[in-house]
């Protein structure tokens, strides 16, 4: 059978194995799962208690409005719900980016060694990748590459702190940077671990309502699945102005999210315990 040939350039994403498989494997007892960078201490309890509480909702649709987590997304950060949209895992708004803005006649651009989601959903649609000599975010080389091929590339990914080098930037540095980059090309803003880095340093903060006042060109992006301790839930968000909420909200399908998976998230939200001890 003949596929999209763009799938031969691929390579199929491998995740960890699953921690029973690898007890059983090697007759193991206790096993602390690095692979995908889950929160080793568990579920948030305020969102396990949710999941419990909610269990009998498991078999209608998910209110589509998703309006309750928005909402408390909206206040956590000072935006409108407009400016926000929820996925499956960031991952998905990663693949809402790359849907929304490329096409196999476009490139996107990262640092050296970053996030492999990116590139996977790029190669989909057979995108061209740019990627830096430095592995880590060198900010001037990103930058000169761009300059280089900016007729082409219309995706900028910038990772903060960066998985899997684990280096930050600055958020003077990032948003010097984006002041440089032409209104048409979106850079998206992984956040994934933003709350680590800027507990430790307040520097790599990067607060999403100031982002998007600042730009229309950008959106941030946050996960469940780290701080909170919800990977196995699948739910993440992205902070965007309005117009690219618009857009990828064209791609999203209906019900993309889990009804206890947006009661799950709710609750952590506000588990300041577990936040904070994580
Ligand atoms: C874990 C991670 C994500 C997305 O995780 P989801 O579980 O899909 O929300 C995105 N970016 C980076 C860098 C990550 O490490």
């Amino acid at each position: 059978m003949e596929f999209n040939p763009f799938l031969k350039n691929i390579k199929t994403y491998e995740s960890g194995k699953d921690i029973e498989l690898i007890a059983k494997e090697f007759d193991l007892k206790e096993v602390i799962k690095l692979a995908s960078n889950e929160n080793p201490y568990g579920v948030s309890p305020k969102a396990k208690e949710a999941i419990i509480n909610n269990v009998h909702l498991a078999y209608l649709y998910p209110d589509d409005t998703m309006s309750e987590l928005k909402q408390a997304l909206a206040d956590k950060f000072k935006v409108q719900k407009e400016n926000i949209i929820i996925g499956s895992g960031s991952d998905q708004i990663i693949e809402y980016a790359i849907h929304a803005k490329l096409d196999h006649s476009k490139a996107y651009l990262q640092c050296g060694v970053s996030f492999a989601m990116y590139e996977i959903y790029a190669k989909q649609l057979g995108v061209k990748v740019y990627k830096t000599q430095s592995l880590t975010h060198d900010i001037d080389e990103l930058y000169e590459l761009y300059k280089k091929h900016k007729n082409d590339i219309k995706v900028i990914f910038l990772c903060l702190p960066n998985n899997p080098l684990g280096e930050c930037l600055d958020k003077t540095q990032v948003f010097e940077f984006i002041e440089k980059i032409d209104e048409d090309c979106l850079i998206v803003i992984d956040g994934a671990y933003n709350e680590f880095a800027s507990f430790k340093d307040k520097n790599k903060h990067i607060n999403p309502q100031e982002l998007i006042n600042k730009f229309i060109n950008v959106v941030y992006l946050g996960t469940f699945s780290k701080l909170y301790g919800l990977g196995g839930m699948r739910i993440g968000y992205g902070v965007a102005c309005k117009e690219i909420i618009d857009a990828f909200y064209k791609l999203r399908a209906p019900f993309n999210v889990a009804n206890l998976s947006l009661k799950a998230a709710y609750a952590a939200l506000n588990d300041e315990e577990f936040i904070f001890k994580t």
